[in-house]
């Protein structure tokens, strides 16, 4: 173990803009009306969701389970048009922390239905965000990977893609959607945020001898990173807190590049710091 390790992190890590602003609405609604309801968990990262249950924020799995008389608060990654209406129904007070560039997502699948062409959607099948843009058309094609690709040739379709997604996985998906699609629109919704930090890790899994990505195993765009760095630098390591890191993992190590995905906040980022310095 070198003498000194160097902690090079990449411009831009930990919670994005959608998901700072889910919380900091938790928050507020808490604190306005004593308790706030969400369903499910509001990122996936378990210390967040302890700090906010502490502050007053409930997690219910079911909207069946809601208690009428506390507002329910909408998720940054989106929620289905059908949970919205029976929310409706039930008389709940809801309050929307939809990310605004996910609502563009829904706004763009229903212009490429608009324009009569089949809408695939690029993502995780079953995941949340996925779900909500699939709520937004009647016959939504959700392609996870090459094998959910329609067999046959169809004539006008367009494209979405899940904010999250790995770039350089979906042009995979793309060029394989191409063979099959005389008239294609893709509207590429991989979001900002999720660009840059794929950027970034990739340019620092290039020039560290080890990458510490920060984050919840049951993070979807942690676990994503994760794999994008392992790509180019297979010694890469996931934390979800300072009590995962091996001191092992230090040994003939100068540089290590760190990076975290959107849900971790920038406390658990530090404390990873601060062990890798007392190494
Ligand atoms: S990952 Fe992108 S789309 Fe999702 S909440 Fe964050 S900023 Fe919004």
């Amino acid at each position: 173990m070198p003498a000194k390790v160097n902690i090079n992190t990449a411009g831009e890590m930990g919670f994005c803009a959608g998901v700072t602003q889910a919380i900091e609405k938790a928050e507020k609604a808490a604190e306005k009306y004593g308790q706030v309801q969400m369903l499910g968990d509001i990122v996936h990262n378990e210390i967040v969701v302890e700090e906010l249950t502490d502050k007053g924020v409930v997690v219910i799995d079911n909207l069946e389970s809601a208690d009428r008389n506390i507002p329910i608060l909408f998720r940054a990654h989106g929620t289905p048009k059908e949970l919205w209406q029976k929310a409706k129904e039930m008389g709940l007070q809801t309050i929307d922390a939809t990310c605004p560039l996910v609502k563009e997502i829904h706004k763009y699948a229903k212009i490429l239905e608009n324009e009569d062409r089949s809408v695939f959607i690029i993502g995780d099948k079953g995941h949340d965000e996925v779900n909500g843009i699939a709520s937004q058309v009647s016959k939504p094609i959700i392609i996870s990977e090459s094998e959910d690709i329609p067999k046959h040739n169809i004539s006008k379709a367009g494209v979405v893609i899940q904010s999250t997604q790995n770039f350089d996985k979906v042009k995979i998906l793309i060029v394989q959607l191409l063979e099959r699609v005389k008239d294609l629109r893709i509207i590429n919704t991989i979001c900002a945020p999720t660009r840059n930090r794929q950027q970034e890790v990739k340019k620092l899994a290039k020039s560290n001898d080890l990458i510490i990505i920060v984050g919840s195993f049951t993070s979807a765009n942690t676990k994503r990173l994760v794999k994008v760095a392992q790509k180019i630098n297979p010694n890469t390591k996931q934390v979800e807190s300072p009590d995962d890191l091996r001191k092992k993992w230090f040994d003939n190590v100068t540089n290590v590049g760190l990076s975290a995905g959107a849900s971790t906040p920038n406390s658990i980022i530090e404390d990873v710091k601060r062990k890798i310095t007392s190494f």
